[in-house]
């Protein structure tokens, strides 16, 4: 039987042992201006639940509210504001954008001192060649998740399912500076279950409900699943069959409660990390 991944109980950790006491110390609480455009259900949840956790922690929080129709200029006119806001740190832009804003011209519009999603090409750039700045948020609490748990990542074969910008590409460069030996795979991927086979740390990250079968997981596998989708019934599950999986994993992350919440722990890790290169602390 598995050990379960439990990110609530870490992030809950992290969030009240590690940074609120660091907030305390500082001349002035960190800054976090949260972006949203327009108002798709699941972005407004994610946008309160980090509003949310940023004032349990004790940061100055802004929630910036825009029309679905805001225009382009617009947007970058708010982000260009808070860029020269001095209260603020952390500058966030709920993803997905209304389809007639260019998503990458407004996240390099973003301050890249302030880019705490780790998005801008600068931070990008930044991690692939090893020397990470602001890592996004999700591929670090999937790092932080791992070493917890104590997962020995170097010598390993990770196998991690989905490149995006936003999370596999970053989680596979966090996982080769840790020395694991690392396979990407996507939707031409010509044999998938293959690939999952040979995974000692399998990462998924899809949005496919159910996609991996417990019968593909190796024996003693560490398996983070980072796919969030909601079934028909309402209820979510993640792109791993969770029970199944269970049966022949080490290690298993719960979907709700494993990476969603160590997504915004590692938000408030970021936004501290900004203040205090900001504050010289
Ligand atoms: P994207 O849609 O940007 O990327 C999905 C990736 O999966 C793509 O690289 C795609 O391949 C690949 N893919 C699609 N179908 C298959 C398939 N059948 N077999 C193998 N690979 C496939 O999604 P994101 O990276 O933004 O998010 C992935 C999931 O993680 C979603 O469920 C999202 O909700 C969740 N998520 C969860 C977070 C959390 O905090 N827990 C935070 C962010 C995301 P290709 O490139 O070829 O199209």
């Amino acid at each position: 039987m598995s050990q379960v991944l439990d990110g609530r109980a870490l992030s809950r950790r992290l969030n009240q042992e590690v940074v609120r006491p660091a907030v305390a110390g500082l001349s002035r609480p960190p800054g976090l201006a949260v972006v949203l455009v327009g108002q798709d259900p699941a972005s407004q949840v994610y946008v309160k639940r980090k509003t949310l956790v940023a004032g349990r922690v004790g940061f100055l929080h802004r929630q910036i509210d825009l029309s679905a129709d805001t225009s382009q200029e617009a947007l970058l006119a708010c982000i260009r504001d808070l860029n020269e806001d001095p209260v603020i740190d952390g500058i966030l832009v709920q993803l997905p954008l209304p389809p007639h804003l260019d998503g990458q011209a407004v996240l390099d519009t973003i301050d890249p001192s302030k880019d705490v999603d780790g998005f801008h090409a600068e931070n990008a750039g930044l991690l692939a060649q090893g020397r990470p700045r602001f890592v996004p948020c999700t591929p670090l609490g999937v790092m932080r998740l791992l070493e917890d748990a104590g997962v020995e990542l170097s010598g390993s074969h990770a196998v991690v399912l989905g490149r995006s910008d936003i999370v596999g590409k970053p989680m596979a460069h966090l996982l080769l500076q840790q020395n694991a030996t690392v396979t990407i795979c996507h939707s031409r991927t010509a044999d998938l279950a293959r690939e999952v086979a040979r995974a000692d740390v399998l990462v998924a990250a899809v949005g496919r409900p159910n996609l991996v079968p417990g019968d593909w997981i190796q024996e003693g596998a560490a398996v983070v699943d980072v796919g969030i989708n909601r079934l028909e019934d309402g209820s979510l599950c993640g792109d791993v069959h969770y029970e199944s999986a269970a049966k022949r994993a080490s290690w298993i992350t719960p979907v709700p409660g494993g990476v969603g919440p160590m997504t915004i722990a590692m938000l408030m890790a970021n936004t501290l990390q900004s203040a205090r290169m900001r504050l010289g602390a």
